[in-house]
């Protein structure tokens, strides 16, 4: 296995970025073996509260700055990014277990959402001319006006690239981050920001603190002009109240039981080896990942056969390099949490297809790639999120009974189809409820389509991150209208226009104008 390129006086000296004025730290484990990989600080509410002043100031420097300057850093941050690709992908292996091809997918996705929003924002945010009340009589622009500090938070299993898919826009829109990180995605975030810092970017311009979510989550989500928040549902709808006790906006990136459908005309072993990359890619631990197998009877024999073969086969590990298909869980409360699920599961009469066991021969937290089938609703893998680790399978006997089953749910992040026809696979997609839909894929085409938005609908959450619909939740749309001619004050003056307004009025719906 090859060396890691990070090490511990590197630990220590990105850890020292971190908001914090006390000594108190915690140990952050590594899923690899279970030992501590390194002491994060504590931040306080106070830690906070100054990293909130500090941006502040630093943001009208940086609003003022302008698109050219705010891209040029980006676009130096994404050089380094791609300079420091294997320091990188070591952090976010180090830190969350997932094999190396899933780091990639981590880092890649950060360098191309830099590069998108340092591209794009002119294009998205600049100022534009928009018709006037009154034709003539004033002209009317509307300019986007950052909305000052975004408080980002973030959990544990995409830590680098989600932050980036929240930081950077914000940055490109003119505003400033304060961020906390999950602490065990702490390092990589802090491996992200340094490469931004490196290019130019001001320090204070993007703080990371890191903590109790009681303590600091809570502080932050108090002082932010705008919260990003990516995690569960739980925790999105409290963020939701307090978000909208204070009247600011929020996006809410929050949890699925995300479903495929497997229909009647797929290469069996194709589409067992798109469910196998969709169920246990990160383990599971993705919020778009499956967790529902919805498989036509007319294929289910020879998928669920090349189903189990492939999972079976397949090789567990998370050394430093691209050896392994499946990765680790993040960590021991995941474990019991997907153990939690499981036994309920098997106890209320579920079978385990491929996988159920621990691999703690391996690493303290892996654990196999589990399919279950004869799950049924009393189970709390039926309609819970597991997060991990665990698919169930049911057979259907129609497209429409897939369609129906994979929408019964309160979740609707995302969702793949499986067919042989891409035109039958965009009819299907057209009947699902879930913000993005994947065909001939499990979450990798919209995941990865940095210029199309991502997001939820039903409890998996509000707003949307990516593309244009990204950059604008940053942004205040301000309205400012110049008058050139002088409107009616009087009685006498409205008497006056009277007739040529009702006529202009006329003219503008024959001639069918808004
Ligand atoms: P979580 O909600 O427990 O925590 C997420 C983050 O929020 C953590 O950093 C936590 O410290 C912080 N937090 C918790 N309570 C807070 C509060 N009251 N105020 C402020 N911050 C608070 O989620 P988790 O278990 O760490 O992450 C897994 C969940 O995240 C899953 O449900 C998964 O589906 C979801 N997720 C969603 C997306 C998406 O894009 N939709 C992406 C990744 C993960």
């Amino acid at each position: 296995m090859r060396a890691p390129t990070a090490s511990p006086e590197l630990f220590a000296s990105l850890t020292d970025d971190v908001v914090a004025s006390g000594s108190e730290t915690v140990a952050v484990a590594t899923p690899s073996t279970g030992e501590t990989l390194h002491e994060l600080p504590r931040s306080s509410a106070d830690d906070v509260r100054d990293a909130v002043a500090r941006a502040r100031l630093a943001q009208l420097a940086w609003a003022r700055a302008g698109f050219a300057e705010r891209r040029r850093v980006l676009l130096r941050a994404h050089d380094l990014l791609l300079d420091r690709a294997d320091l990188l992908l070591d952090l976010v292996q180090l830190e969350s277990g997932k094999t190396r091809g899933q780091a990639l997918e981590e880092v890649y996705q950060a360098a191309s959402v830099t590069r998108y929003n340092a591209l794009s924002a002119r294009r998205v945010l600049r100022g534009r001319t928009r018709r006037a009340g009154v034709p003539l009589a004033s002209t009317t622009r509307v300019r986007y006006r950052p909305k000052g500090v975004a408080g980002v938070i973030t959990p544990w299993n995409y830590a680098l690239s989600l932050a980036a898919m929240d930081v950077v826009p914000a940055l490109a829109a003119g505003c400033a981050v304060v961020q906390k990180a999950d602490d065990q995605g702490a390092l990589s975030i802090l491996a992200l920001r340094r490469a931004f810092i490196d290019a130019g970017l001001p320090e204070a311009l993007w703080a990371v603190v890191a903590g109790p979510a009681s303590e600091v989550g809570e502080a932050l989500t108090d002082q932010v002009d705008y919260i990003c928040f990516t995690g569960s549902t739980a925790t999105g709808r409290k963020i939701a109240e307090k978000a909208g006790r204070r009247l600011v906006g929020a996006s809410l990136e929050l949890g699925g039981k995300n479903a495929m459908l497997v229909l009647d005309d797929v290469d069996p072993e194709q589409a067992a080896a798109d469910a196998a990359y969709a169920c246990f890619s990160a383990m599971g631990q993705l919020c778009v990942s499956t967790e529902r197998i919805y498989v036509h009877r007319a294929v289910a024999a020879p998928f669920t056969k090349a189903l189990v073969e492939r999972l079976d086969g397949a090789t567990l590990g998370s050394s430093l390099d691209y050896g392994a298909d499946f990765g680790s869980l993040a960590t021991a409360a995941q474990l019991e949490r997907i153990e939690a699920h499981l036994d309920d599961a098997l106890a209320k009469g579920a079978t385990v297809l491929a996988g159920g066991r621990p691999r703690t021969d391996i690493g303290p937290w892996f654990f196999q790639p589990t399919v279950l089938t004869g799950v049924t609703p009393d189970m709390r893998v039926y309609a819970e999120e597991t997060f991990g680790a665990v698919a169930s399978l049911f057979l259907v006997d129609s497209e429409e009974e897939a369609i129906l089953a994979a929408n019964a749910s309160e979740y609707g992040l995302n969702a793949s189809v499986l067919t042989r026809s891409r035109r039958r696979g965009r009819r299907v997609a057209d009947s699902l409820e879930a913000g993005s839909i994947n065909i001939n894929e499990g979450y990798r085409g919209t995941f990865g389509s940095v210029d199309a938005p991502m997001g939820g609908v039903k409890a998996s959450g509000l707003g949307r991150r990516n593309g244009p619909e990204g950059l604008l939740r940053f942004v205040e749309p301000v309205t400012v209208s110049t008058g050139i001619l002088p409107l009616p004050r009087s009685g006498r003056d409205f008497g006056l226009v009277a007739g040529p307004f009702l006529l202009l009025a006329r003219v503008l719906r024959a001639i069918r104008r808004r």
